[in-house]
């Protein structure tokens, strides 16, 4: 099978993606004003790797790595058991390794990805948001919020973001650099921990839900990200032994690796950040649109629901007189009906979280009201986000973008 390439370094920029002449049809404002607009950018640039850690390596590579450290190669295991299994962070609670192991192996094989900077709550604490400087100064973020009957790590798969859509405060910073996998479940291990040792109000707990929703575009990291998703869902102790449907791939839309994903063989849930049913407004809105029409990315949607079974969900954030009017919950119910009514496909709809400076604001409830009516009296199932974490600046990469 042939694979349709990515735009490479060189051609990333797509030129002259100035839409100031050509409004949408319904009533909106101008989005931004003509040239100010971001590039889209695809391919990271090439900064200095982050240390290899026992995450990115396979269970035959932890073999060797501790035979080359000396240790026989069933203290791999021992160290996975550690690791994966009983979240245990402090070599000194490693007592069936031998103790003048304990540290080399540590050195050697779990080098710190994740420094924490600054760590804020809400929510009565059951909502966290930590900001981690990475080991070459970038900044990303994770959230955790727990429920009564789940918890979920909301996770960064890059340092910044090269989709440049212009609500978002990572996409406002461009694209520092791809996370590894190990960085990416770092963020997972360390949300487990926590809950673990019932630092979380509601008791012990653990992590049943994983969502790439924090920074970064997912599907443009894709080989470290699924390396991630295998290790959160490889049984304990060579992972983390979570549930595949537990985890959520939040994605732009780039149709590739959206096909890539159903032959993966992992029931993981796909999110669609769709914010427009027509093209016109999503160029604007979604800048990669201009390179994946709304057409391509519904029927790539609609083709991972009908080979993985797992209903696709399709984010839209509401926008004031931007995307909300009732002809576009019309429009939107019509393009996904029209893909078949077999229960494939999901509208969470999300409140805006405007970012410091945006002329934009959410919707007003009753503008959101009637779209949620509209969408239920075509049949097609919806929900409305509930806004946790909006007082810590919930919405994607707005903690990172302050600190900056
Ligand atoms: N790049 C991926 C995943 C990260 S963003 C994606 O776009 O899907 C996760 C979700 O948060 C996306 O649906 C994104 O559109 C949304 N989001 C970004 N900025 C937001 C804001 N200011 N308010 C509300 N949602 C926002």
């Amino acid at each position: 099978m042939t694979r349709p390439p990515l735009p490479d370094a060189e051609n990333h920029a797509v030129a002259g993606r100035n839409h100031g002449v050509r409004r949408p049809p319904m009533p909106s404002e101008p989005l931004a004003a003509p040239g100010t607009e971001l590039p889209l950018v695809f391919a990271a640039p090439r900064r200095g790797k982050p240390p290899r850690h026992w995450i990115d390596f396979s269970v035959e590579e932890r073999v060797q790595a501790v035979k080359d450290a000396g240790q026989p190669g069933f203290r791999a295991q021992q160290l996975s058991k550690h690791y994966f299994e009983r979240l245990d962070s402090d070599p000194a609670e490693w007592t069936d390794l031998p103790a003048s192991a304990r540290e080399p192996l540590a050195d050697a094989l779990f080098p710190p990805l994740l420094t924490p900077v600054r760590s804020i709550s809400c929510d009565g604490d059951t909502t966290v948001k930590t900001l981690w400087r990475l080991h070459d100064g970038s900044l990303v973020e994770s959230v955790l919020m727990r429920y009564p009957s789940r918890a979920t790590l909301c996770v960064s798969s890059q340092a910044g973001c090269g989709m440049a859509c212009p609500f978002c405060a990572t996409g406002q910073g461009g694209l520092q650099r791809n996370m590894s996998t190990a960085e990416i479940v770092a963020q997972v291990v360390d949300g487990a921990r926590r809950l673990q040792r019932g630092e979380i109000p509601g008791g012990p707990g653990r992590v049943s839900n994983v969502v790439f929703m924090g920074m970064g575009e997912p599907m443009a990291n894709y080989r470290a990200v699924m390396g991630a998703v295998r290790t959160m869902t490889n049984p304990t102790p060579d992972g983390l032994g979570m549930s595949a449907r537990g985890i959520t791939v939040s994605t732009v839309g780039l149709v590739p690796r959206i096909v890539d994903l159903a032959s993966e063989g992992l029931p993981v849930t796909l999110a669609i950040s769709l914010h427009a049913p027509d093209d016109e407004l999503r160029d604007e809105l979604v800048p990669i649109n201009t390179r994946w029409k709304v057409d391509e990315v519904l029927d790539a949607a609609w083709a991972y629901a009908r080979t993985t079974k797992r209903r696709v969900s399709i984010e839209y954030i509401m926008i004031r007189d931007i995307n909300d009017q009732p002809e576009r919950a019309d429009l939107l119910a019509k393009v996904l009906k029209r893909r078949g009514d077999w229960g494939w496909v999901h509208v969470n709809l999300i409140p805006l979280n405007p970012t410091p400076g945006s002329k934009w604001t959410a919707s007003h409830p009753r503008v959101e009201a009637e779209f949620v009516r509209r969408l239920t009296a075509h049949g097609v199932p919806c929900t409305v986000r509930d806004t946790r974490g909006r007082e810590i600046d919930g919405a994607c990469g707005q903690l990172a973008a302050s600190e900056v």
